[in-house]
């Protein structure tokens, strides 16, 4: 299986544009009268602790209907799915459903995924990790591996065609 083939597969579940934006449509509704603005999403946000996204700002955005904007935007893109914003929110929002949607849509746009998604993707088909194990380069020119650090070698999916399978399911998931 490769890379184009578990994206096209993932691309018919998200539903057609007109979906998407019904699904949107009954987002905003849901949190138009939720949403108080408290940014408790954005204080524990992952992304937002190394990169701009803000979910709040993201929830104030869908309210006033700028949808383009955000689908156009690189910031849906940086979002981590670590899903602390849904948990932290004290009125049941979920900036993360939000950004899975807005993503849906830029894709059913026929929008370019960022090459960093696919390179992901293709990453943890062939060898079951976001990126190969790194090394530590030190300021005098040295390099440390993971033995140096007392760190267990991290394990690789040892039935790579039953891991793609699997794999493969998760990408006909509806998000
Ligand atoms: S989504 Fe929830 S946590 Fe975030 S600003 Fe709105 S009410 Fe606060
Ligand atoms: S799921 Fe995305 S938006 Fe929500 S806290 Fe994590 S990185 Fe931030």
């Amino acid at each position: 299986m490769s890379i184009t083939d578990l994206t096209s597969m993932a691309e018919t579940q998200l539903g057609s544009k007109k979906e998407i934006n019904e699904r949107l449509l009954k987002i905003i509704d849901e949190v138009a009268d939720s949403c108080y603005q408290c940014a408790k999403c954005t204080s524990g946000c992952e992304a937002h602790k190394l990169l701009e996204l803000e979910p709040h700002k993201i929830v104030a955005l869908l309210k006033r209907g700028l949808i383009d904007e955000m689908v156009n935007s690189d910031i849906i893109w940086t979002c981590m799915s670590c899903f602390k914003c849904r948990e932290r929110c004290p009125q049941n929002v979920s900036p993360v459903d939000i950004l899975f949607t807005l993503k849906n849509l830029a894709v059913a746009n026929g929008q370019q995924v960022p090459g960093a998604y696919t390179a992901w993707l293709q990453s943890i088909m062939t060898m079951g990790l976001l990126q190969d194990v790194q090394e530590v380069p030190l300021g005098d020119g040295k390099v440390l591996k993971r033995e140096d650090l007392g760190l267990p070698e991290l394990s690789k999916p040892m039935d790579a065609a039953m891991f793609q399978m699997a794999f493969a399911g998760v990408a006909m998931e509806k998000m």
